[in-house]
C-alpha cells in the first residue's frame, strides 16, 4: 500500500492506494495553520501500514533530496508556514518520503494516467488560487537550480491592473489568477456568467503567459488545470488568442491537441503524488 499527500494552499488530499489509480481510502483536509493541519494528516495514516509515501506540495520549498534542508519551504506563500520543514514533520507517518512540487506531481500523474500520455515536453499549469507550472521532459520534471517559478514571470499589464501578488506588481499569477479576477471585477470568477467580459480578459491574460512558455519549451502538450479552469468556456476563447499571438510564427500542432483539459479531471494532483512513490 502507498500514500500520497497533495498539500494545497487552501486544502490538502490525503489517499492510501494499491496503486495511484486504485485508490482505497481519500479524505479531504483544509489547510489551516501548519500544527492542525499536519495533525490532521498524521492521524489519517495511523490507520493504514503504507510502504512509501508522495507528497506534492506548495512552495517555494526545497526538494532537493540531497539538500540539509530538503522539504523546507523558503516563503511565507502560505501564511504561518514559512520555515515549515515538510519532510521532517511528516516523518512520523514513514521515513521514504518522495517530495515534489504541487505542480510537477500534477504533471507526473497527467503523464502516466491522463491527457499527458506519451508527450515529450509536457506542460501542466494549475490556474486557481495562484498559477503554477510543472514541465516534464519525457516523464522527469524540469528542476532547474531551484524549481521553475513560472506562475511569477512578468507580463504586460495594459491596463495598469495592480496585481495581487505580493511580491511582482505585473506578474502572470498576480494578473491572471483566481484571486485577480476577484479583485479586478469585483466577484468571485465562478459566480462570473459566460458572456462576461471578464473571461476575454482572462483568456488574453493567460495566452500571452501561454505563448511565452511555447517559446521557452515548444512543448507538446499543455494541460490547464484549477479552479479557474473549470470554466471550460474559457478553452475555446483561450485557444484562439494563442493562435492570434503566435501568429504563425513557427507550426503549432493542432490547437485542441496542443491546449487541453485533463485526462484525471480534479485527481491529477493526487494521482501524480501517489505516483512519485513508483
Ligand atoms: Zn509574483
Amino acid at each position: 500500500m502507498i500514500g500520497g499527500i497533495e498539500l494545497g494552499g487552501t486544502k490538502c488530499i490525503v489517499a492510501v492506494a494499491n496503486n495511484p489509480l486504485d485508490i482505497i481510502e481519500k479524505k479531504v483536509i483544509p489547510t489551516r495553520d501548519p500544527k492542525s493541519t499536519i495533525s490532521d494528516i498524521v492521524s489519517f495514516f495511523n490507520n493504514f501500514k503504507i510502504s512509501s509515501l508522495g507528497v506534492g506540495s506548495f512552495g517555494p520549498l526545497v526538494i532537493n533530496s540531497e539538500s540539509d534542508d530538503y522539504g523546507l519551504l523558503v516563503a511565507e506563500s502560505k501564511k504561518g508556514w514559512k520555515g515549515v520543514n515538510i519532510v521532517e514533520e511528516l516523518s512520523n507517518i514513514n521515513s521514504n518520503i518522495i517530495l515534489d512540487t504541487d505542480v510537477n506531481a500534477a504533471a507526473l500523474g497527467e503523464y502516466r494516467y491522463g491527457a499527458g500520455k506519451l508527450s515529450e515536453t509536457l506542460v501542466y499549469v494549475t490556474v486557481g488560487t495562484g498559477i503554477g507550472v510543472g514541465i516534464l521532459l519525457d516523464g522527469r520534471p524540469h528542476i532547474g537550480n531551484f524549481h521553475l517559478e513560472i506562475g511569477h514571470m512578468l507580463i504586460p499589464n495594459s491596463d495598469n491592473f495592480r496585481g495581487v501578488c505580493e511580491i511582482h506588481d505585473n506578474c502572470w499569477e498576480g494578473l491572471a489568477s483566481g484571486p485577480s479576477m476577484q479583485t479586478r471585477w469585483g466577484i468571485e470568477a465562478s459566480k462570473l456568467s459566460e458572456s462576461h467580459e471578464a473571461w476575454v480578459k482572462e483568456a488574453d491574460l493567460l495566452a500571452i503567459g501561454l505563448v511565452n512558455i511555447i517559446s521557452n519549451h515548444s512543448p507538446d502538450k499543455i494541460i490547464l488545470g484549477g479552479g479557474v479552469m473549470n470554466q471550460k468556456h474559457l478553452f475555446p476563447i483561450l485557444r484562439l488568442k494563442v493562435k492570434e499571438i503566435w501568429n504563425s510564427y513557427t507550426p503549432l500542432d493542432s490547437l485542441s491537441q496542443l491546449i487541453s483539459e485533463p485526462g484525471l479531471e480534479d485527481n491529477s494532483g493526487i494521482v501524480g503524488s501517489l505516483s512519485l512513490t513508483l
